[in-house]
Formats: C-alpha cells, sequence, structure tokens
C-alpha cells in the first residue's frame, strides 16, 4: 500500500510521514495532496488566535477534551512562526497536551516556519488538508497572532477564535493588530485575574460599536481572483455582516467557560450554515489559495529560467539609474 492508502486507513505514522514531506516542501507531497483531496472537505476547522501568553495553547488542549468528550476526533495543528523547532517539538514539551498525546483519537502537529511565512500557511493548510482527510472533525489551528501571514493562517478557519488575557494591554494591542476584526468569537481567558473584568467590558464596548469587523475574510486578495468569484464573495460580504462577535469568558487553567465557548463555536456554525456563508467562505478559501500557489509557482517557474548573471546585470543596471525597475521586470517576463 501507498503512503496515502495507508494514512486514509488511519495509520498515525503514514499520516505524520506526510505531513513531514508537506513541511519539507517535497514533491511528492503534491502527489500526495492530490490524492487526498477528494477526501477533504469533511472538518470543522476552527482557528485559535491570539498573544503569546494569553493561553491559547491552555484553551485548545481543553477545547480538544471538550470536543473528546463527544466522542469527536480531534486534529490540532499549532503553528508557531517565531520557533525553529518542527515536529512536536513545540507542544510536546507541554505537560497540560500529555493525555492528548496519547489519545489515539487525537493528532498533533506543530509546525515552525524555517524562515518563510508564505510558505507555513501553504504548509499549514496542505497538513490541515491530511487531517481533514483521515477523519479528524473538528480540526484546531492554533497561531500567534501577531502578523499577516498568521491572520492567513487564521483564514483557513470556518470560525475564528481571538484570545486575549486581561492585564497585558491585550484589549489595545487586538485592535490595533486588526485581530478583533477577523475574531467571530473573542474570549477573555484568565477570567480568573482581577482585570478580567474590566477587559470584558471594554472589549464588550468595542464590539458594539461595530469596531472592524465585516470586511475582512470573505475578502478575495486580488481582482484576478476577484473577477473568478465576485457575485459570490459580494454576497458572503454582506452575509458576514450580519454576524456580531460572541463574547465568552473563561479560565483555561482549570476549564471555566470551556462549554459556553464551545457553545460559541457552534452557534457561530449554524449561523454560517443558515446564511449559506459557509460555502462561500470555502470557495474564498479555495480561491485566494489557487491564487497563492499559481503566484508562487509562476514565480519559481520565471526565476528558474532566468539565468543568474543575467539576473545580476540586470540588478545592477536598476541600481545604477539604467534601467527602471518595471522596464526590467518586463524584461524578464519577456
Ligand atoms: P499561549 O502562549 O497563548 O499558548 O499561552 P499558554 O497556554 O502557554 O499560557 C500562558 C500561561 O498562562 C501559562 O502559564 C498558563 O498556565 C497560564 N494560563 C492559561 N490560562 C489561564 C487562566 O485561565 N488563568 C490563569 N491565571 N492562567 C492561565
Amino acid at each position: 500500500m501507498d503512503l496515502v492508502t495507508t494514512a486514509l486507513a488511519g495509520n498515525r505514522r503514514a499520516i505524520a510521514r506526510l505531513m513531514t514531506l508537506i513541511e519539507n516542501g517535497q514533491e511528492a507531497a503534491r502527489n500526495a495532496i492530490a490524492q487526498l483531496y477528494p477526501y477533504t472537505g469533511r472538518a470543522y476547522l476552527i482557528g485559535v488566535t491570539g498573544s503569546p501568553g494569553a493561553g491559547k495553547s491552555t484553551l485548545v488542549s481543553q477545547l480538544a477534551r471538550a470536543y473528546r468528550s463527544a466522542e469527536r476526533r480531534v486534529g490540532i495543528v499549532a503553528v508557531d512562526p517565531t520557533s525553529p523547532f518542527s515536529g512536536g517539538a513545540i507542544l510536546g514539551d507541554r505537560v497540560r497536551m500529555r493525555d492528548l498525546f496519547t489519545d489515539p483519537s487525537v493528532f498533533v502537529r506543530s509546525m515552525a516556519s524555517r524562515g518563510n511565512l508564505g510558505g507555513l500557511a501553504r504548509a499549514t493548510a496542505d497538513v490541515v488538508k491530511v487531517l481533514d482527510a483521515t477523519g479528524f472533525d473538528p480540526i484546531l489551528i492554533e497561531t500567534v497572532g501577531t502578523g499577516q501571514a498568521e491572520l492567513d493562517i487564521a483564514q483557513l478557519a470556518h470560525t475564528v477564535v481571538v484570545v486575549v488575557a486581561p492585564g497585558m494591554g491585550d484589549d489595545i494591542q487586538a485592535i490595533k493588530a486588526g485581530i478583533l476584526e477577523i475574531a467571530d468569537v473573542l474570549v477573555v481567558n484568565k477570567s480568573d485575574c482581577t482585570d478580567a473584568e474590566r477587559t470584558a467590558a471594554a472589549l464588550e464596548m468595542m464590539l458594539e460599536l461595530g469596531s472592524g469587523h465585516g470586511a475582512r475574510r470573505s475578502a478575495l486578495s486580488s481582482d484576478f481572483m476577484r473577477v473568478a468569484a465576485d457575485d459570490a464573495s459580494q454576497s458572503a460580504a454582506a452575509a458576514t455582516d450580519h454576524w456580531h462577535p460572541l463574547l465568552v469568558k473563561t479560565c483555561a487553567l482549570v476549564g471555566e467557560g470551556i462549554a459556553e465557548l464551545v457553545e460559541a463555536i457552534a452557534h457561530h456554525r449554524q449561523y454560517l450554515e443558515t446564511t449559506q456563508e459557509l460555502g462561500l467562505r470555502d470557495l474564498t478559501r479555495l480561491v485566494n489559495e489557487l491564487e497563492r500557489i499559481v503566484r508562487d509557482d509562476l514565480m519559481k517557474a520565471l526565476l528558474n529560467g532566468i539565468d543568474q548573471v543575467s539576473l545580476s546585470d540586470l540588478v545592477a543596471r536598476v541600481v545604477a539609474r539604467e534601467i527602471d525597475p518595471q522596464t526590467a521586470a518586463r524584461q524578464l517576463i519577456g
């Protein structure tokens, strides 16, 4: 049996090996994804994002336990763009995750960037596909919410949970990072801390003022692709406007508020399903993914086709103001 067939049969080592192929960007990974793809599109994807230390990992492990007690098979992908480690090193050290690691109905994968955030988004999307195809549902995607790449990763999800902790100035920072705009569910974690009420009240007020949420996820990234999916994306944006992010207070340390969080996520899912936003969100995500791959591959093919000497020559001429960048680019492409 080949690797994909073995993985589809539920073999954990085969699943892990597929993920390693993907992370290493090997050609074999492409073929594997092509084989797996027809089996994807079944899992519900939940993104969990927020500043370092907000309690994302603690919360994710509590969520995983909650879904496990409902007999679900849970996938967890933890993305840490800042970490040089990979393959389980990040979460592996975390004591609170230990019981999840030994549960055969939970699959945990850690991913790190190796210096290429765009590549990380692509690899994460593919690792999620592996979990989806092999029957994990829901899949929790945990990212540190600090930059565009992390927001891209958050966009993989059907429901985005943004975690904020009191007393970190996080309420203000969250808004700065534009992170509130992507929240479907907002969690004020560490509700045992003294500032929790104040933080929750401040965020509640912002939500009432309608800060941000709306244009966001259904937005396609380029004009080219926007044409391809115009009507759908417009109605998606319209539907998204009507969702008011829910605010949930949790104490992930002891599992308080987790049932409410599960409830809020289910509520959002129901909203997506009844407004048909779910299908539109999938469409947006896949169109964006397609575009990203086209862009990456064209770029790669182009650079492969150019010999280094003439590229350096051209760069030198641009630097010397002999030729402008646009003309240089046209020469390269031509
Ligand atoms: P992450 O960096 O966002 O993944 O945060 P972690 O889950 O690693 O948590 C950061 C720290 O906050 C850890 O020491 C946790 O034990 C602690 N923590 C997580 N949730 C809570 C909570 O609800 N209350 C308190 N007091 N501490 C928490």
